[in-house]
């Protein structure tokens, strides 16, 4: 049996993993004495099916948490695969997974984009967590303190961070990368500036994304760089006027000296105008 395609298994301490899948959706894999914590069940049960085959590569203990970063459908779709899991979640994500509208409108999109899994995602059974938090939870799991942070709005309402205190080892699902420019069409990028800043403050020297290599604690810091900056420059053009035909492109110029070399820089300036209306409906 080989590891599906195009992932790879990192072991980042003794029986702690991430599943890093090019281009896609990153998993973590955490084995405990006698059961295993999944982070992110990904995008369609397909993939949910073969993160558990791969897990099976490791041991044969079963899977009794998942913990879903946040509600995006490339990382909380699999739940369904996990029917004799704990599904946990901040209760933001529950009622994100819960909007009936949110939902339609994210299908929608998955299937329009035609990709491999656009067919599969027609069917797909969102399948709300079981259980969720509000600020922090501990759970004491195979001889280590796993702590599920929530430090303000982010990429999503309810972003959940994973930390290892003792590892110094940390889960950032979509709010941090290295060296990406996350998604930001559900953002509050206003609150975002906060959550980074909380978040870089967190005793971390690796962290694991929901996409792209693992990270150092540096990147974190470029990672919450790029969102103070992008917001800054937002804001900066909003304050003076500027036309909504040339301002995404402003705001672009301005970030390149910098952040050039971030994935997905290629088509940041049309995603800008999201980052605009996204502050515009919040501070109204
Ligand atoms: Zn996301």
């Amino acid at each position: 049996m080989e590891l599906t395609p195009g992932t790879e298994i990192v072991e980042l301490e003794t029986g702690v993993f991430a599943r890093l899948h090019a281009g896609l959706t990153n998993a973590g894999i955490i084995i405990g004495d006698n059961s295993v914590l999944v982070i992110d069940s990904l995008r369609v049960p397909s993939f949910a099916r073969d993160l558990i085959s791969d897990v099976k590569h490791l041991t044969d203990k079963p899977i009794e948490y998942v913990i879903d970063t946040h509600s995006h459908w490339d990382h909380a779709w699999g739940n369904e695969e996990f029917p004799d899991a704990t599904i946990v979640a901040h209760e933001n994500a529950r009622d994100e997974m819960l909007d009936v509208e949110w939902n339609r409108q994210w299908r929608e999109k998955v299937v329009a984009a035609n990709d491999p899994w656009s067919e599969e995602a027609k069917l797909v059974n969102i399948t709300p967590p079981d259980l969720t938090f509000q600020d922090t939870m501990s759970l004491h799991f195979g001889g280590r303190e796993i702590k599920l942070l929530y430090l303000g709005k982010a990429h999503t309402s309810g972003d959940v961070f994973i930390h290892l205190p003792a590892e110094k080892l940390l889960f950032t699902g979509d709010v941090a990368q290295d060296g990406g420019i996350p998604y930001l069409g559900d953002s509050y990028p206003i609150d975002w500036l906060d959550t980074d800043d909380r978040l870089v403050e967190v005793d971390a020297d690796r962290f694991v994304s929901g996409h792209g290599p693992i990270g150092k604690h540096s990147a974190l810091i470029e990672a919450r760089d790029f969102i103070h900056e992008l917001v800054g420059n937002v804001q900066d053009s909003i304050e003076t006027n500027e036309s909504t035909n040339s301002r995404s492109q402003t705001v672009y110029k301005k970030m390149e000296y910098r952040f050039s070399g971030f994935r997905g820089f290629e088509t940041f300036a049309e995603k800008i105008e999201e980052v605009f209306e996204r502050i515009e409906q919040q501070s109204k």
